[in-house]
């Protein structure tokens, strides 16, 4: 890595990153605001990402993302962490802090929410289907349960769903509950959480919990719709939606975080679909 770093730039650190939109998005914002920074994507070793990534702050970086496989692994190297990084145990965003020390803060699970409430997809009291318990759902518990909903886990493999529902209990109403006793269940919101499509696959969820004013949200994102989406589509829901918006609302709350203004969702997730299609 050059020891001479713009005093302006941010970074998004993973392995792999070649596929991470958030460059895109982020220097969109700048651009929207007339901001002199530059962000970009860094592979960081799987063994050194620690080192590179203090490297990073100590060359002059004032803020980063971190994504897959790191996010719960940075820890070590904040100073400070907020509490629902904390809660989360994951970390996605980091900022130079009174130009010594380094914050942790986690902006997924409030960036799900903020794309659930700017669609009205939400309303205090709703029963809520996660599907899926790994990272993803680890970070969307509990704003959803602060939030006020009642929140249904379930997972393929089980234990990580009863795991998850023990770890959250003590911020509310949440149940596990089985792939084989969902049937005839009923859900407001039913969201996939699962990395399944990342192998063309869908979890295998009963068709006759799906209405069609149940509302489906894949967190997985792309140009097409998803296999959970066209399940969904198929078995009649007029609501179904993908993980962009979701996406942008993380980086608008990382960029709240390090520049103290809110980006226009609106205006970004025009500028996205149009680059994605
Ligand atoms: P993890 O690897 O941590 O967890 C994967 C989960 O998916 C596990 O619960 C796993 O079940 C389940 N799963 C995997 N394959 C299948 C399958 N074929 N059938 C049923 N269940 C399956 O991944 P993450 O939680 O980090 O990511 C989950 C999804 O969320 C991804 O698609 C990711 O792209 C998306 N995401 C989107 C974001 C956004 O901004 N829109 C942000 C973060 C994530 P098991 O425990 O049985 O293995």
């Amino acid at each position: 890595m050059s020891n001479k770093i713009n005093k302006n730039l941010y970074a998004v650190f993973g392995n792999p990153i070649y596929h991470s939109k958030s460059p895109d998005i982020h220097n969109f914002f700048y651009k929207l605001y007339n901001l002199n920074c530059n962000y970009i994507a860094i592979n960081a070793s799987k063994n050194f990402f620690l080192n590179e990534i203090s490297l990073f702050f100590k060359n002059g970086g004032k803020g980063a993302n971190i994504t897959l496989p790191f996010k719960e692994k940075i820890f070590p190297i904040c100073d400070i962490i907020t509490e629902r990084a904390k809660i989360a145990g994951a970390i996605n965003t980091l900022k130079l802090y009174n130009k010594k020390f380094i914050l942790g803060d986690n902006t997924d699970g409030i960036g799900f929410l903020s794309d659930l409430l700017q669609n009205n997809l939400i309303k205090r009291k709703n029963n809520i289907l996660i599907i899926g318990a790994g990272g993803a759902s680890r970070g969307i518990i509990y704003p959803l349960l602060k939030f006020g909903c009642n929140i249904f886990i379930t997972n393929r493999t089980f234990e990580k769903a009863k795991f998850l529902m023990k770890k959250f209990k003590k911020f509310g109403n949440i149940k596990c509950i089985k792939i084989k006793n969902l049937k005839n269940n009923k859900f407001h919101l039913i969201i996939n959480a699962t990395s399944a499509e990342i192998k063309n696959d869908l979890p295998l969820i009963p068709s006759n919990i799906i209405k069609k004013k149940t509302i489906c949200y894949d967190m997985f994102y792309g140009n097409e719709d998803t296999n959970f989406m066209k399940f969904c589509k198929k078995y009649k829901s007029e609501k179904v939606y993908n993980g962009i918006g979701m996406l942008i609302n993380q980086a608008a709350h990382s960029f709240f975080i390090w520049n103290k203004i809110f980006p226009d969702i609106k205006k970004t997730l025009f500028f996205l679909k149009n680059k994605i299609k």
